[in-house]
């Protein structure tokens, strides 16, 4: 699409035969330049035939604002001028011009040059298309690739982090607590008699009892650096950054209390009316040498000795035993 600029008519018939000549070509003629970005907004010429000599305007002043305007900055403008003089050619140039043909070119040269530039531009415009769908197809997938990676640390029942994250945060923990030589503590805690709940209530019933839990322990751990992971079936683990074993102690009770709390009806449980968990702590400076395992050992240990110690109470892997009605050391 070809837009002449051109204050007389006589030019524009003649430039319109020359181009018609060739089928692929459309052609528009404007002869007041006053609205010309806004005619060019509309009929989307691939290039711009600009006369440099009309009245009341200052062709190269045209060139400028066609090169400021975001609708033509990149259009091919093409000067048709009677100006021979090599000045007016740089001065078009300089401005923005991308060729200057003397008024009236040979049908030939002028219908060559309108498509090199017209294909120039297509070319230039399906490029940036290209690299936007691009932009776009790569902003989507790194939005999905951001799900995907939450999905892969998240457990899909409780919507808590799950084991494998569970792994990478606790290694985190412990690096930090390492260089800064500061307490971390782990919480081991696990659902009494989960098994009779299940064979009482049902498998559905005992994976909202699950979520209830998995929520609840959520709720009491407002600082950002501790998280808790489904770390197996009933099973949930708690780490406490720069927490010592009397702050995790603290933090055990708390958990009890807030589970006793939900009073989740369990009919089968030997020991209550009610869901109740058993909980072992351990706290540690890492040393160095030591792995985080060394951790998780003593708090299964210290939960094992809860169970043994007839459950709905925790263990300090310190040997500080204490239930709800004891004073938490
Ligand atoms: P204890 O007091 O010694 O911990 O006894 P328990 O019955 O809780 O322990 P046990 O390990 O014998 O049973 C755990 C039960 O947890 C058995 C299993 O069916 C149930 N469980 C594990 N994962 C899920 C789950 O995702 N959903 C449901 N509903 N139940 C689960
Ligand atoms: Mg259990
Ligand atoms: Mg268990």
């Amino acid at each position: 699409m070809v837009m002449l600029v051109d204050d007389q008519p006589i030019v524009a018939e003649r430039v319109r035969m020359d181009l018609l000549a060739d089928p692929s070509i459309d052609f528009h003629y404007c002869q007041d330049p006053a609205d010309l970005i806004g005619t060019a907004a509309e009929i989307r010429p691939t290039v711009i035939l600009l006369d440099l000599l009309m009245p009341g305007v200052n062709g190269y002043d045209m060139i400028r604002r066609l090169r400021h305007d975001p609708v033509t900055s990149d259009i091919p403008i093409i000067v048709l001028s009677a100006r021979e003089q090599v000045d007016c050619k740089a001065e078009a140039f300089a401005r923005g011009a991308n060729d200057y043909l003397i008024k009236l070119p040979d049908k030939r040269e002028l219908v060559a040059r309108v498509l090199y530039h017209s294909r120039a531009y297509i070319n230039k415009l399906q490029r940036d298309a290209a690299f936007n769908a691009l932009r776009e197809s790569q902003r989507r997938l790194e939005q999905k690739n951001f799900e995907l990676m939450k999905m892969s640390n998240v457990d899909g029942l409780t919507g808590v982090s799950n084991r494998r994250h569970f792994d990478t945060l606790l290694a985190q923990v412990w690096a930090h607590a390492h260089r800064s030589q500061s307490p971390l503590s782990l919480i081991m805690l696990d659902i009494d008699y989960f098994k009779y709940y299940n064979d009482n209530y049902g498998h559905l019933a005992g994976d909202d009892c699950l979520r209830s839990v998995a929520e609840t322990i959520r709720e009491q751990l407002p600082r950002a650096t501790d998280f808790v992971a489904r770390f197996g079936g009933e099973e949930f683990a708690v780490v406490l950054d720069a927490t010592d074993a009397q702050g995790a102690t603290t933090v055990a009770g708390r958990l009890l209390a807030a589970i006793d709390g939900l009073a989740i009806k369990h009919g089968a449980s030997p020991i209550a009316a009610h869901v109740t968990v058993s909980l072992g702590i351990a706290s540690t400076v890492p040393q160095p040498g030591q792995q985080p395992k060394i951790l998780l050992a003593r708090a299964d240990q210290a939960l094992y000795e809860a169970k043994a110690a007839g459950r709905h109470c925790f263990v300090n892997g310190n040997g500080m035993p204490g239930t709800m009605d004891t004073a938490i050391p």
